[in-house]
């Protein structure tokens, strides 16, 4: 196939039946607005429902549509990244399925990749109709990714993003298993800018974010990006050592030159459990980052695809 689309519009999914045909017609019209060649790559993670049936059969209908399927569910941040491995546009937009980020914005990062800009990110003005809770953890994790590591990521942005073909390859070329793609957007460099938009409410279903897999974007996010969680127990440890080194100055003065003696055994079994605890939560942070070494070790490959559709005999290889 000799056919190359200008833009490749990445669509991971997972679950989301209710909403794809209405997301899959909101970004129609916008990139047939563009007046230039483009494809949709969906990319079904491993959903339970319909939505893959239903992206099969915009294949037969619309010919910019292809569908990569995934034997299970691999999450969110390796379907963006197996929509870029197979996308062939000369740019790429990544771009939620739940409609909370507005493709009506496209256009608007068009034009800044045709100034010169090699990625452009959308940033969130505002989060409509997400929860109270969703709103402080986001703004918590954004503030406190930020103050860990050395990487300049950009806060309140998510992964709807154009960018541009060469920045793309650079990604693919990234390995690692445990991928929080905002951040590795931000190391591979190039000109980057952002343009700003008011992030919708889920147009239909619900979140596919359940607290664990925050927490684990969170700690993938944290672990990828920064030491700084393993050097806090030599902090931790250093702080803790000088205090008791006083503690136990304060108690041989006291048995030495006075006659009160130190009460009980209490205070020896809260200091024990504080330090254990310590001792523990340290092991913990240690166990996150080994669990990655292990991950990484293992070489497995970063998804399975069960079958591809749309492509032609390009790159899939059950192809219809
Ligand atoms: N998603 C996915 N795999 C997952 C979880 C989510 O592909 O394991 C997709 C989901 O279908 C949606 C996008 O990732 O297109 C963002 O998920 P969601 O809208 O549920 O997250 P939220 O906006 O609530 O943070
Ligand atoms: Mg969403």
């Amino acid at each position: 196939m000799s056919y190359e689309p200008n833009y490749s519009v990445v669509v991971p999914m997972y679950n989301e039946e209710e909403v794809i045909l209405r997301t899959y017609r909101r970004l129609k019209g916008v990139m047939d607005g563009t007046g230039e060649p483009y494809e949709f790559v969906f990319v079904n993670d491993g959903s339970r429902d319909r939505s893959a049936e239903i992206v099969k059969e915009l294949c037969q209908t619309d010919p910019n549509v292809r569908l990569i399927d995934f034997s299970r569910n691999f999450g969110h941040q390796v379907a963006i990244s197996a929509g870029m491995d197979y996308a062939q546009g000369k740019a790429v937009i990544v771009i939620d399925a739940d409609l909370q980020d507005p493709p009506e914005v496209i256009p608007d990062m068009i034009r800044k990749w045709k100034e010169g800009y090699d990625v452009i990110y959308g940033k969130r003005l505002k989060r409509k109709g997400e929860t109270v809770f969703k709103k402080t953890t986001a703004l918590m994790f954004y503030r406190l990714l930020r103050s860990l590591t050395s990487v300049d990521i950009p806060v309140d942005t998510g992964d709807f993003r154009l960018i541009d073909r060469k920045v793309c390859d650079a990604l693919s070329g990234l390995k690692e298993k445990n991928r929080f793609i905002r951040g590795m957007v931000s190391w591979v460099g190039f000109n980057q800018t952002s343009v700003e938009y008011v992030r919708e409410e889920r147009a239909a279903g619900e979140t596919k974010y359940p607290l664990k897999k925050m927490i684990r974007f969170a700690l993938d996010a944290i672990t990828s990006f920064s030491y700084k969680p393993l050097k806090l127990a030599t902090y931790i440890g250093f702080v803790l050592s000088l205090s008791s080194f006083l503690y136990l100055l304060i108690v041989l003065y006291q048995k030495l030159f006075t006659n009160s003696t130190e009460p009980g055994w209490a205070s020896i079994i809260a200091i024990n459990l504080f330090f254990n605890g310590i001792v523990l939560l340290m092991l913990g942070v240690i166990g996150e980052y080994i669990g990655r070494i292990y991950d990484e070790s293992k070489n497995r490959p970063l998804y399975i695809v069960k079958e591809t559709k749309g492509f032609g005999t390009k790159k899939g290889s059950t192809e219809d």
